[in-house]
């Protein structure tokens, strides 16, 4: 076993029962410690997890279970009594700290700052005892230095005056004649395109760019705008990428991406609704990120398509997005049994890092989703990816209104450095060589 499996290889440390009967959920502000009989008869049912630095956490739920709902403590249930209590330290946010999908449907939840000292709870109102497990990974958190971590630096705007790099509300074509071809009419030898087909509408053309350095050394595929609402999104990683092109050797990151690196990129995926709507779903109402698992969408097809020409070669899939939620400074997403697992962690965390270097972070969390082995997972594109494909993904979710106006420089800067940093970090992992 070579050190880096050691640090992907999930580590399954606490049991089902840990704390599960000792601490009961009172109102919504306390937990009290009751008597294992009290804890039975009470309809609340809890698990107490302690929290460790340089750890995530994967709970899953066998069973159907309430909505989970989760809080953090300070205090170390083991070594509080019968009637102690603990009062929430950390906000409003983890009273419904969420969970996408239907309940029973969650297999996952991770944490990655520090919270040494700290417990997470977990609960619900079942009636009926949760089967849980848990699992924590160790991540090597900070191991990414500032000398690799890529800094794009002050960008202009994108509300399309005079002094703007770009228009919100360009359509997909327009993103492609002003960005991307240029590019490519620049640069011949290094980036082609290829249609992949028309969307659902048949109005218009899907795009696929490659950018491919002569002796490159692994094949990463990237999507933006599958859903076009998030333009910010789809323009910061254009944005990133002309970076990318145009780099003069300086950061050694994006120079190995520039040189050895095959990227396999989708601009823009919902091509209808970036030029006509700007909203989530395509032409016929649909959620592209929804579709994957049936796939009856022409963009969704298109995309399958393309991702199965070169399943064997991708060592691994970014997916771009924008988040519109306020809840948290980071929103990351990805199979935690994938090998870009711990990467994934330690590049959040040091995004985080920074947001509070910059006085930019406004709430200390770090929070993903993980989507699992679960086949309801196939229909968003990184679950298909990882299920059906054994492709490791990742879906980073640029949350500009948590820190920055819609179409600001501050916006696109962020966007691009975000982007940037977890594509550069994915390619410097070399995920093909450690990939099962
Ligand atoms: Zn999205």
């Amino acid at each position: 076993m070579s050190k880096n499996d050691k640090l992907f290889a999930p580590k399954k440390v606490y049991s089902e029962k840990m704390y599960m009967k000792g601490v009961y959920v009172e109102g919504s502000e306390k937990f009290r410690v009751v008597t294992r009989e009290d804890a039975e008869k009470s309809e609340h049912r809890s698990i107490v997890v302690p929290l460790e630095y340089g750890s995530i956490y994967v709970v899953t739920f066998p069973n159907k279970t309430d909505r989970l709902r989760t809080a953090v403590i300070d205090k170390d249930p083991r070594k509080m009594k019968v009637g102690d209590t603990a009062v929430y330290k950390v906000g409003d946010r983890f009273k419904d700290a969420y969970f996408e999908g239907d309940p029973g449907d969650f297999e996952g939840l991770l944490y990655t700052t520090e919270r040494k000292g700290q417990f997470m709870v977990l609960y619900t109102s079942d009636k009926e005892n949760i089967a849980v497990n848990i699992e924590r990974i160790p991540v090597l958190l900070g191991h990414d230095t500032d000398d690799e971590w890529y800094k794009p630096g002050k960008q202009k705007d994108l509300k399309g005056n005079k002094n703007s790099w770009g228009k919100w509300d360009w359509t997909a074509e327009e993103v492609l004649e002003h960005v991307y071809e240029p590019l490519r009419k620049k640069n011949p030898d290094y980036i082609t395109r290829r249609d992949i087909g028309r969307d659902q509408s048949g109005k218009y053309t899907m795009w696929a760019y490659f950018f491919e350095p002569k002796k490159y050394e692994q094949t990463l595929f990237i999507t933006g705008g599958i859903h076009a609402r998030e333009m910010d999104g789809y323009l910061g990683l254009a944005r990133f990428i002309e970076l990318m092109v145009n780099e003069d050797g300086t950061n050694k990151g994006l120079h190995y991406l520039r040189t050895k690196v095959r990227i396999i990129l989708i601009p823009i995926v919902n091509v209808y609704s970036a030029s006509e709507k700007h909203i989530r779903q395509n032409s016929r109402g649909v959620d592209l990120n929804r579709d994957f698992q049936f796939h009856m969408e022409g963009e969704t097809i298109n995309v399958i398509w393309l991702l199965h020409q070169y399943k064997d070669e991708v060592a691994a899939l970014i997916d771009c997005h924008t988040c519109m939620s306020d809840k948290y400074d980071l929103y990351y997403n990805f199979s935690v049994q994938a090998p870009n697992c711990a990467l994934c962690c330690r590049t959040t965390n040091h995004i985080y890092e920074d947001l509070k270097k910059r006085k930019l972070a406004k709430i200390p969390t770090v929070m993903s989703l993980v989507p699992g082995a679960y086949y309801k997972h196939d229909k968003y594109l990184q679950g298909y990816a990882w299920n059906r494909l054994g492709i490791p993904t990742l879906v980073c979710e640029h949350m500009h209104e948590h820190y920055a106006e819609e179409h600001s420089a501050l916006g696109l800067e962020l966007a691009a450095e975000y982007y940037g940093n977890f594509i550069i970090q994915t390619a410097l992992a070399k995920l093909k060589v450690i990939k099962k």
